[in-house]
């Protein structure tokens, strides 16, 4: 029989229990740093109001009903996504190279690429996923919850708190040939530092020589840098050049819909005369481990997307909403930098503006993070990320002299 009392205690999640300490301060100066999702100026959870419009075109459909969507999911909704992540005259979708799964958001779409590669990726040397160090902590867990091993690559480099260009290219060209390769399409979480087109090039180089395989993760397009088209060049200069690949992609940032689990998971093959027939079969097999796992995706958020995403006007308002949020957080790293410039706090603080995204990698230490809570009710991961969207006009001075005292 099975004996539950064998089963130990797991840690509580980092970020889910830094939210909760936060909700439990009492202090009325108080600073949530902690979790990616986007804050007005007055640290309210913003609702875009495209999403409100789709809301309420949908609420007037007679005949909107809560019937199962297809195993995939909704139809309009995974080609809107393959478009709007290729480019919509994408050659790939055009030579029907492309399967598409709606997901529950990014994590779902994570998960079901790293499920599918797990049974049927076989590399001719060592199977090994590799991340950049740091990554988006879920990804060790969702690989190695499917069996596959990984390592990382470097990434950050804690002195120029800048890329470690050098080493991410020189550790994927040592890897095992055949290696999976997780990458951030943009706004790197937690750092915030992205790759230049050039850097990204010679990277696609090294992948190519070594037949490693891409998975791209994208959960910022169009928050990053306001530009959609900007934001999704990495995926689409790989695609363009032939490569077989895996994307996931959510929906959580960029429409705001965090808790409606919006997202979609897309294989890409190579161009080949059979391609048609590649992305068929790996279509059927999505499909089995799709309906294993969660047998169909939520409705709700997949349609509000896909409302927008259908609509010529509506589409052009979500960019305007994107370009206010990604707006309002570059000028809180203009007035962050500036303030602790100002102050004369000790360190350089140019990384804040340089970076880009939800996420700045401060470079503050956790014994600094720690006091920064303590003393003065600010809360951020213990590797001194901080979520951008978290500051305001009201409370970035507060921040920046909480700071300052933390440092000195
Ligand atoms: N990947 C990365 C790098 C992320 O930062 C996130 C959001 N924190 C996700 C995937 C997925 O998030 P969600 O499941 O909420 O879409």
């Amino acid at each position: 029989a099975f004996n539950a009392d064998v089963v130990p205690q797991a840690p509580e999640d980092a970020l889910f229990g830094l939210m909760a300490a936060y909700r439990r301060d009492e202090d009325p100066n108080k600073v949530d740093l902690g979790i990616g999702a986007y804050r007005d100026n007055n640290a309210k959870p913003w609702v875009l109001p495209v999403v409100k419009k789709a809301d309420e075109i949908l609420r007037k459909d007679p005949d909107l009903n809560h019937e199962y969507l297809p195993i995939a999911g909704l139809p309009a909704f995974t080609a809107a996504s393959q478009k709007l992540i290729l480019g919509g005259d994408s050659p790939a979708i055009g030579e029907k190279r492309v399967t598409s799964l709606q997901t529950i958001s990014g994590t779902g779409a994570v998960h079901l690429g790293a499920l599918f590669l797990s049974k049927f990726y076989q590399p001719t040397t060592d199977r090994l996923v590799y991340f950049s160090d740091p990554t988006w902590p879920n990804h060790f867990q969702i690989f190695s919850n499917v069996g596959l091993a990984y390592k990382t690559y470097p990434y950050f480099d804690k002195q120029t708190k800048g890329l470690a260009f050098d080493g991410f290219l020189d550790t994927i060209q040592s890897a095992p040939e055949g290696s999976i390769i997780v990458l951030h399409a943009c706004a790197h979480n937690p750092t915030g530092v992205d790759l230049t087109q050039e850097q990204w090039k010679k990277i696609a180089g090294v992948i190519r020589s070594k037949k490693h395989f891409p998975f791209f993760d994208t959960a910022y397009q169009g928050f990053a840098s306001g530009d959609l088209a900007k934001d999704g060049w990495a995926i689409r200069y790989f695609v363009e050049q032939g490569f077989e690949l895996c994307i996931a992609q959510s929906y959580a940032k960029n429409f705001g819909l965090y808790g409606e689990r919006a997202g979609c998971f897309h294989f890409v093959t190579s161009p080949a005369f059979d391609a048609e027939s590649t992305v068929t079969r790996v279509a059927s097999q999505l499909a089995i481990l799709q309906r294993s796992e969660i047998s169909n995706p939520p409705a709700y958020g997949a349609r509000i997307a896909s409302t927008v995403l259908n609509d010529t006007e509506l589409f052009a308002e979500w960019e305007d909403n994107l370009r206010t949020m990604s707006g309002r957080i570059i000028d809180m790293r203009k007035a962050l930098r500036g303030k602790l410039e100002e102050l004369g706090t000790p360190g350089k603080w140019n990384h804040i503006t340089e970076q880009i995204g939800m996420f700045s990698f401060t470079g503050l230490s956790e014994q600094q993070v720690l006091k920064l809570r303590e003393d003065s009710h600010v809360y951020m991961t213990k590797n001194g990320r901080i979520s951008m969207a978290g500051l305001n006009t009201n409370n970035v001075d507060y921040f920046a002299k909480a700071v300052d005292k933390a440092v000195r």
